[in-house]
């Protein structure tokens, strides 16, 4: 008599964000039962879009599709192509246009010979030699972190010690920040800027971010900026539909409430629903904001207040919030590229602010996207639609500011006369004239007067545009809608409304990142030494968990998103979702049929039987610094050998 046949394991994930839905998709692939669930009426989470009846779309969050090797790794690695699933990925060009206070423009591009002219027309002609210096380092970035940390995990402090991780850390610049790196290559305070200014993709000051984040740049200007043609959300669009041919059920409009753990508390067993119903599995994937997950779905007990763990993790330092504006447009604007950056005269006041003091800054640094430059379908025929996101501090607990006594507009539809950013006329105030001398802008309460700020954002980004480009779009705006950090915590859970999740400083990044296999508290290491957030208590969360081993986990339950490891972007939460994946199957003893069809990044196949024309030859002579070294210290070892015995004989 054969075997019964096993059980079909199940899963459940909560979220139907670019973690959860490609999670999900590759869980079913693999043989699971999967169940994800969102509290939405739509998937995608940040990822998703805007539409209005009269044709206007906009990407609600990400508009640059960088790192397209992840996109198309996920697909094949599910069976199918971006291609087959009919996702059109169409290049920027040029990638941007940077535009400054003094007049001045850079056109950013990944075509050589366009930034050969660009670069030197600041730089002179040795700035070239230095801008491909640049691209080399940058390289390195790239190529390291993605084969040593986006595709590997980080499950505690050993996997940090890896030799292979080791080897190659000093040259990741981890302990540099991007602005310091760049002031190698770039002699002129203007490309400084214009080469920094990406780290804002990781929620990060460049004069915070770890140099290894010139990666970003990189994947710009060598690989370009991509768009999926009808919105970023036809990638997530595609991924639930292959997800659902191999079986995956989504349940939209269905909110979690909590996590439901054994008796223990050591494994999870499934979720309860905002409704009260429960439903089980052998496996749980969370893909909501991580912070949010662990103070509110894994609170100890009903009402009571979060763990230690989930506190430290909520005062861990968090990426910007933004204010978002999505405008539908009775025109064409064709002043404006699809991609434009809006850099603050004060540069590194504005990221200090935005950063350090939390405000909303009062001449912030901004960009601004037309969906519609590079896909006519975002827009109306002979129209635009234009997308504003404007960095601003993440949400911060303090007391309700005393009311201004200057009056502000209280919705931001008026189309009225633009003035200068300067300018304080008080029938359209400017947030540089309502912030308290004290301080270079306002703070992003939870009871602040979001309409008011909105308002005073419009009228400073509108101005801007206006006198920088000579484009005026206030009396062209015919639909507006917008997304403040509230807005962002109630519509996704964002703990703080940080729109990239957790920071991602050194010491949270790698091992230091909350890892893709839950946490279970410990009272002793997330006491006082964890408590506040700081190093020393992460430090000692990593290493005390290395002596707890198994029993540090919540076993069942794992995280995938862009507060987990390996972080934040679209194409970093695919890389999570194939990390959390293999984790699960691992944990299952089930085989991961992505690695049986071969190993390697997708994109990098050599041809079959290549011969002839195509046969490496490596050269012989002495390329790398590790060689180099060998052959002088055997040059050395032979000298002192041969004078020992000359001397001896
Ligand atoms: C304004 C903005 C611009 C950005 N620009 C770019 C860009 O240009 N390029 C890029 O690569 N990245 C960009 N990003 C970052 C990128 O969007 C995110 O890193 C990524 O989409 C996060 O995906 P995630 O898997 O963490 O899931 P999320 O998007 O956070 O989705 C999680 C899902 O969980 C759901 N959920 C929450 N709580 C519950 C619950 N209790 N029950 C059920 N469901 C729940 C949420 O509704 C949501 O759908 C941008 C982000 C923003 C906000």
């Amino acid at each position: 008599m054969t075997d019964p046949k096993p059980r079909q394991k199940t899963a459940i994930v909560i979220g139907a964000g670019v973690g959860g839905t490609s999670t999900a998709a590759r869980l079913a692939s693999a043989g699971l039962s999967v169940l994800v669930l969102e509290k939405n009426s739509f998937t995608g989470g940040r990822c998703s879009l805007l539409t209005t009846p009269t044709g206007y779309r906009f990407d609600q969050g990400p508009s640059l599709l960088l790192l397209p090797r992840f996109f198309h790794q996920t697909f094949e690695e599910l069976g199918t192509s971006l291609a087959v699933e009919g996702v059109e990925l169409r290049k920027c060009e040029p990638n941007y246009r940077i535009w400054f206070g003094d007049g001045e423009a850079f056109e950013m591009s990944s075509d050589l010979a366009r930034m050969k002219g660009e670069v030197e027309k600041w730089e002179g002609r040795e700035g070239w030699e230095r801008y491909l210096g640049f691209l080399q380092e940058a390289h390195r970035h790239y190529e390291v972190s993605v084969e040593h940390v986006l595709l590997k995990n980080f499950t505690s402090l050993g996997s940090m010690l890896r030799v292979s991780f080791l080897r190659h850390l000093f040259e990741l610049h981890p302990f540099e920040s991007v602005w310091g790196r760049a002031g190698r290559y770039f002699w002129t305070e203007r490309l400084r800027r214009v080469f920094t200014f990406g780290s804002m993709y990781m929620g990060m000051s460049p004069f915070d971010a770890p140099g290894t984040y010139s990666l970003l740049q990189y994947t710009e200007l060598c690989e370009g900026i991509w768009y999926p043609v009808g919105g970023f959300h036809k990638v997530v669009e595609k991924l639930v539909e292959v997800g659902e041919r191999k079986g995956v059920e989504y349940r939209l409009n269905t909110a979690v409430e909590r996590i439901v753990l054994d008796e223990k508390g050591e494994r999870a067993v499934g979720v309860r629903l905002e409704s009260g119903e429960v439903l089980k599995a052998d496996v749980v994937v969370n893909n909501s904001d991580l912070v949010y997950a662990y103070t509110q779905l894994l609170a100890p007990a009903e009402n009571a207040g979060p763990t230690p763990y989930a506190e430290s993790l909520a005062q861990r330092p968090a990426s910007c919030s933004s204010i978002s504006f999505y405008w539908g447009l009775s025109e064409k604007v064709p002043g404006l590229e699809a991609h434009n950056i809006f850099l603050a005269d004060e540069y590194k006041e504005s990221f200090d602010s935005i950063f350090k003091k939390h405000l909303i800054p009062d001449a912030p640094s901004f960009y601004v996207n037309v969906p519609s430059r590079v896909d006519a379908s975002a827009a109306p025929e002979g129209k635009d639609s234009v997308v504003v996101l404007v960095p601003v501090g993440h949400l911060v607990d303090a007391p309700a500011p005393p009311p201004s006594s200057k009056p502000v507009q209280s919705n931001g539809h008026a189309n009225g006369h633009l003035h200068d950013t300067k300018d304080t006329n008080p029938d359209n105030p400017t947030i540089s004239s309502l912030s308290p001398a004290t301080q270079p802008g306002i703070q992003p309460t939870l009871h602040q007067d979001w309409p008011a700020m909105i308002a005073l954002a419009r009228t400073t980004i509108l101005s801007t545009i206006l006198s920088r480009t000579g484009v005026d779009l206030a009396p062209l705006i015919v639909h507006e809608e917008t997304n403040d950090p509230v807005t962002w915590q109630k519509k996704f859970n964002l703990d703080r409304g940080a729109i990239l999740g957790l920071s991602h400083s050194f010491f949270n990044v790698l091992s230091f990142r909350p890892s893709t296999r839950a946490r279970r508290g410990s009272p002793l290491l997330d006491g006082w030494v964890g408590k506040g957030g700081g190093v020393l208590g992460r430090v000692a969360e990593l290493v005390g968990d290395l002596g707890r081993g198994e029993s540090g986990r919540i076993k069942g339950l794992y995280m995938v998103g862009a507060s987990a490891h390996p972080g934040t972007g679209v194409p970093i939460c695919l890389a999570g979702g194939r990390l959390v994946a293999e984790q699960v199957l691992g944990d299952l003893g089930m085989r991961v049929p992505w690695r049986e069809e071969g190993e390697g990044v997708v994109g990098e196949k050599r041809k079959e039987g290549k011969g002839g024309l195509d046969v490496v030859e490596r050269p012989m002579w002495l390329d790398g610094w590790t060689e180099w070294t060998s052959v002088l210290v055997l040059i050395g070892w032979a000298a002192v050998m041969g004078l020992l015995a000359l001397f001896r004989g």
